[in-house]
């Protein structure tokens, strides 16, 4: 009876070398307090000037969601006291954002489609850190002036699971431009989910809660079914008008439950107004025309290995989920191993033993190793089952796959004139049943092949074993 409604609101940390309005270093492997300048600390007379690659990075992803790059945009301030802002207040783009009204495609599993609208992509400086160590709490402030790109969608979601989907396609995105790391664990893709529900059929929106600071995709899918639950036994329990209100919670993966953490500011709290200390920022034709080049996008991945490679489309899917597996899978096919084998065994074996932590570009296994392995069962050197173990010692041993086949002596026989002294063997020791087979006892004939494989010690090409035992049986 309930629909839900879900917007999203992204902060993406841009990977620029130097902080938003400073020369500060962006790198937080630093001593604390390090990376900081008069600006940064908002010392009195310091002025920020607006670091360009901030402004090739937003029109990189404006362009990636096919929106508007606004050729002129403005920067505000957003007024509230937080240790951690030394300013007391942050440096963002409320009336004129950079990026206007774009969209993004989420494909689901049956093959449907839907487009979210996102209705701003906005320039901001992210605040520093409070480290709370026992009774003292001390401010961090390398992280204060970095540059985010806070990306809000419409509420255009209407479950946890679509919900999902957008933020995935997302982070594949700005993952693809290569403007941001997007490490949800180290905060550098932070999201807070807007969820409200409403009867069904009713166009109009409901209160909202805003969730602040989930840093899982699991996490947020579970934030939001809690969350709708909490509405919608708070509306069927009569008490929806008094315990739903405009807030911010957080949510307690321990308790499984969302807590209140503070009262949602209405903008006029906030004071926002023109920030008169910054120019305008301009984006140039040149500049627009440089970097709305962009590269190749996950859909368009997609789309091109299915006509080109082959793959099905939810293979395709899967492998351009993320830059490093698609690059993976071409570095594979330029070594010889063919689509189809390559992406079987990337996408499959190869991640089943990738544990503890471990990703495609830490593993041992690299695209020429993969591609090698695949190769030697293409061509018939080892089998299926044979490669599952040569694989398993790739990640134990430093050698090639060729090495790693002699060593687990799992090279297939194909070689006729071995298998075909191997039948012949088996068809003098065992006389009598050949006679049964000629005489019509077809069965016998899985026999004759057993037995080779097992005078082979499994190390036969069965389909090249079929043949000979077939041609010598007559
Ligand atoms: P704020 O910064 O105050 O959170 P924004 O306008 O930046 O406000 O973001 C509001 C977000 O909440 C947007 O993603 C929007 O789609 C979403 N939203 C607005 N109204 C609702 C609603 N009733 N239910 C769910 N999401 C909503
Ligand atoms: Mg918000
Ligand atoms: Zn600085």
């Amino acid at each position: 009876m309930f629909e839900i409604v879900i917007g999203l609101e992204v902060h993406v940390q841009l990977n620029t070398n130097t902080k938003l309005f400073c020369s500060c270093p962006t790198s937080f492997n630093h001593k604390q307090n390090r990376n900081t300048c008069p600006t940064c600390l908002a010392l009195p007379g310091a002025l920020p000037v607006l670091n360009k690659e901030v402004l090739h990075k937003s029109i990189m992803f404006g362009e990636a969601v096919g929106a508007t790059v606004n050729r002129t945009s403005y920067f505000d301030r957003k007024s509230y006291f937080y240790p951690d802002s030394p300013l007391a207040y942050q440096i963002t783009q409320l009336y004129t954002p950079v990026v206007e009204h774009g969209v993004l495609e989420l494909d689901f599993e049956d093959g449907t489609h839907k487009t979210i609208r996102i209705n701003r992509a906005h320039i901001e400086a992210d605040a520093g850190k409070n480290i709370h160590e026992g009774d003292t709490s001390k401010v961090d402030l390398n992280r204060a002036g970095t540059p985010l790109l806070e990306i809000v969608s419409e509420p255009d979601m209407r479950s946890a699971d679509e919900a999902i989907l957008y933020l995935k396609k997302l982070h594949s995105i700005v993952r693809y431009l290569g403007i941001s790391d997007a490490n949800m664990q180290e905060g550098s893709f932070r999201v807070d989910v807007n969820v409200s529900i409403r009867p069904r059929g009713d166009e109009k929106l409901y209160t909202r809660v805003e969730i602040k600071n989930i840093n899982s995709f699991r996490f947020i899918q579970k934030a939001i079914e809690i969350e709708v639950k909490r509405q919608s036994e708070a509306w069927e329990d009569g008490v929806y008008e008094d315990e739903i209100v405009l807030e911010t919670r957080l949510f307690d993966q321990n308790k499984q439950e969302t807590r209140s953490m503070r009262g949602k500011e209405e903008a006029a709290d906030y004071r926002y107004f023109p920030e008169p200390d910054l120019l305008k920022a301009i984006v140039t034709e040149e500049m627009y025309e440089k970097y709305s080049k962009i590269p190749e996008l996950p859909d368009a991945k997609r789309d091109r290995f299915v006509k080109e490679l082959g793959l099905t489309e939810y293979d395709a899917n899967v492998v351009t989920s993320t830059l490093e597996m698609a690059n993976f899978l071409e570095e594979m096919i330029a070594e010889g191993a063919t689509a189809v084998g390559a992406n079987k065994w990337l996408t499959g074996e190869l991640p089943a033993r990738l544990n503890n932590g471990m990703t495609l570009e830490t593993s041992p296994i690299n695209s020429k190793l993969l591609a090698t392995l695949v190769k030697r069962i293409e061509d018939k050197t080892i089998s299926n089952k044979a490669a599952k173990d040569v694989l398993d010692y790739l990640f134990e041993n430093e050698v090639s796959v060729d090495e790693a086949i002699d060593k687990l002596g799992l090279k297939q026989v194909s070689d006729t004139g071995a298998i075909e002294k191997m039948v012949d063997d088996i068809m003098v020791a065992n006389a009598d049943k050949v006679e049964q087979y000629r005489g019509g006892k077809d069965k016998l004939f899985g026999f004759f092949v057993g037995q080779t494989m097992k005078a082979s010690k499994g190390s036969a090409n069965p389909q090249v074993v079929n043949e000979i035992v077939k041609a010598k049986l007559g």
